[in-house]
């Protein structure tokens, strides 16, 4: 176990200044907060944290991550609240900590590939400082080296999450040992056969290869000298899920995989790298296609090495890496390693300047990266991430550009979804539509059928397939609006000049004006003349181009009075069982009035005439031909009346009459006043009511009225 002195020891040996007496602090607390605590390996809790501090120093990063890793697991585990850490400790470690709690309450159950990737940019996304992560797979590593003390199905699932999210994340900065150790720890958990089996056949070639191994190095640091320069020649054997790896990619026995070997020759500069690999290439054969330069084009993670692989002694292939002494601590520390020197500033800008700098290179870094695959993958680590990675309902990751809202969401989940989005929950608690989503967020969309896309969803909207759905969701309602306003529009046209609509409709002529006026149907056509790019004039007078079309459309008598009553519409007012476009008239001898008790009889060709109930002129009518009609709900259509009055012949009565109209809101638009052989005065009136029952209610008033015999309608 991992002692406070060992780790105030490590921490001394490469910085001097570092706040021990936090250090001895935070290691104090977390002692007393874990304590009582057990591990499933039935060790006291506290020795977690302690090695994952431990694991800290081994990166030699300063003292805020190292007490970050004291107190790791104390926020998620015990009643202490990062306020305290940040009372305590600093609002860096309290900042620290925080970070790492949150990514621990990630959940990485990958279902597909893909997601693997996405996970990883959300950790860098998520954490915001290099050092968080750093710590978190410090705490990884030391739960995979402990994993044995665990259930089967844990350690599977953890050791899927390691080497699909952790190990790759340590690559992507640049940890060599750390990736490697995740991996073979990981490739133990969940290949045991295969590694037990590679371990046994390492391990037998192994006394060879150490004397292989040892010759190498005698070799090449003999051929370096004699060309005068010093080098640190080493060489080891991969580590086994590397092989495990190669032997999978080239389907290869591993008595068949080459270069299991690597060797390591470290020279004071870049002009000796170049020159050492002069120096072995001249010796060995080098195999083509196999030299890498990263020295000149360093990876993204900032690893630079010349590597080559050359048919060494006993025409064995072996790889062989050259770098400067430099190079070699990033390689091996990558991120980590750059980060040690952080501690050295002072003041808050310049400690957040060393914070980014190995960012900046990055980017600088990357600009001269050739492959442009790596490029863009590596820009989607850094930690000015352009994006948010958010969670369904049911736990599916979505990557959403930054700004994202909850309408580019439910776009992504389905346009119909985008379509009648009404609101939307975030972590359970309901936000507007143009919420910005944050990491880690959990969506879940409430739709409404009645809900349509606006227009001022465009002013918050991110990605283009939102904005693509509601543009083409607005220009389609607007093309239906187009069509039924240029509709009525020609129709007016046409009964203005006393000409029937529905006959040109009817007509072969449409398709024929359609095409003349340049449009690719006849909807097309009325959308134009919606959009005011066809005048409806223009239709009409296309229309009536020739004479024989013109007496085609002109309307007989019938047509003049009936209305057309469609499925959808109830322009007509009545509604009749299961008959579509029907013609309607309204019988002139009753003249029935919405509300009036009717019913209707079906013409020979001239579609239904409606009566009011017990009207005589009906009665002589074949009772086959009775169907039942009704008025629509909700309609109100002003129909002609005609009301007869008999007065006694006095003066004022007539204007009492006539404010009984005005009083039911109803205008006279005739009046017939005469006095009869009998001194009765007998006035028709005749107006528009849509309403039986108002109608009702004018004949009371006037019947009311002194001086009025009868009151009755005509
Ligand atoms: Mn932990």
């Amino acid at each position: 176990m991992v002692h406070l002195t060992d780790i105030v020891d490590r921490v001394r040996g490469y910085h001097s200044q570092a706040d021990f007496e936090l250090i001895n602090k935070a290691f104090v607390f977390s002692s007393q907060k874990h304590e009582g605590q057990k591990r499933k390996s039935g060790e006291p809790y506290f020795t977690h944290p302690v090695a994952v501090a431990g694991i800290i120093t081994e990166m030699k990063l300063d003292t805020a991550s190292v007490c970050a890793a004291l107190l790791h697991d104390v926020v998620e585990d015990t009643d202490v609240t990062v306020k305290q850490i940040e009372d305590m400790f600093g609002t860096e470690v309290g900042f620290l900590v925080d970070g790492v709690t949150k990514l621990g309450k990630i959940n990485f159950t990958c279902k597909e590939d893909q997601q693997a990737e996405s996970f990883r940019k959300m950790l860098v996304a998520m954490a915001r400082d290099i050092r968080v992560l750093l710590v978190k797979l410090a705490d990884r590593l030391d739960n995979m080296r402990t994993l044995e003390h665990m259930k089967p199905e844990a350690q599977a699932r953890i050791a899927q999450e390691t080497l699909e999210i952790f190990a790759p994340l340590a690559g992507r900065l640049g940890i060599n040992w750390l990736k490697s150790e995740l991996e073979d720890l990981s490739f133990r958990y969940l290949f045991p056969e295969a590694h037990a089996d590679l371990a046994v056949k390492t391990k037998k070639v192994s006394r060879d290869q150490d004397r292989y191994i040892s010759d190498v190095c005698k070799r090449l640091q003999k051929m370096l000298i004699e060309r005068g320069f010093g080098a640190d020649c080493s060489g080891r054997m991969k580590h086994l899920y590397s092989i495990y790896r190669k032997m999978r990619q080239t389907n290869c026995e591993f008595e068949q995989v080459h270069d299991v070997l690597a060797f390591r020759v470290l020279v004071e500069n870049v002009a000796d790298c170049y020159a050492a690999l002069g120096v072995i290439h001249s010796q060995w054969t080098p195999i083509p296609g196999r030299f890498k330069d990263y020295i000149a084009l360093p990876k993204p993670n900032l690893y630079q090495s010349l590597h080559t692989t050359v048919i060494g002694p006993g025409q064995r292939r072996i790889e062989v890496q050259i770098r400067t002494r430099d190079m070699h601590g990033t390689a091996e520390n990558g991120i980590a390693a750059h980060w040690k020197y952080k501690e050295r500033s002072s003041g808050p800008d310049s400690k957040d300047a060393a914070r980014f700098a190995w960012l900046r290179q990055l980017m600088e870094f990357q600009h001269e990266v050739a492959d442009p695959a790596e490029f863009i993958d590596s820009v989607k680590v850094d930690l000015f991430s352009d994006e948010v990675y958010v969670f369904t309902p049911k736990g599916q990751l979505k990557v959403f550009p930054r700004g994202a809202t909850p309408i580019d969401f439910a776009y992504s989940v389905h346009s119909e979804v985008g379509d009648h989005c009404s609101g939307a929950r975030v972590n359970g608690a309901i936000v507007p539509l143009r919420y910005a989503l944050h990491n880690g967020d959990t969506i879940e969309i409430m739709t409404s059928p009645q809900q349509h896309p606006s227009k001022d969803w465009l002013d918050f909207v991110i990605t283009g397939r939102a904005r693509n759905k509601i543009r083409g969701h607005i220009r389609a309602e607007e093309h239906r609006r187009s069509i039924k306003l240029g509709r009525d529009l020609v129709e007016r046209a046409f009964h203005k000049k006393d000409m029937s609509f529905a006959r040109f409709l009817k007509s072969g002529e449409a398709d024929r004006v359609a095409t003349a006026l340049k449009s690719q149907s006849l909807d097309d056509l009325f959308a134009s003349v919606g959009y005011g790019r066809v005048a409806a004039s223009e239709v009409y007078d296309a229309a009536m181009q020739d004479g024989t079309s013109a007496d085609a459309m002109r309307p007989s008598f019938i047509e003049r009075t009936v209305r057309k009553v469609t499925g959808d519409s109830t322009a007509g007012g009545i509604r009749i069982d299961d008959v579509d476009d029907v013609l309607i008239r309204f019988a002139q001898c009753c003249s029935p009035l919405p509300g009036d008790a009717i019913t209707g009889w079906i013409t020979r060709g001239r579609g239904v005439t409606v009566h009011r109930r017990g009207c005589l002129k009906a009665m002589e009518l074949d009772p086959e031909r009775r169907i039942d009609v009704s008025w629509s709900e909700a309609v109100k259509i002003a129909r002609p009346v005609a009301l007869r009055v008999t007065t006694a012949d006095r003066p004022g009565i007539l204007a009492n009459v006539s404010a009984a109209f005005t009083e039911s809101g109803l205008n006279i638009q005739e009046a017939n006043c005469r006095v009869g052989a009998d001194g009765q005065g007998v006035n028709l009136f005749q107006f528009l009511v849509d309403d039986a029952a108002r109608l009702q209610v004018l004949m009371r008033k006037i019947q009311g009225l002194e001086g009025v015999y009868t009151v009755e309608r005509a």
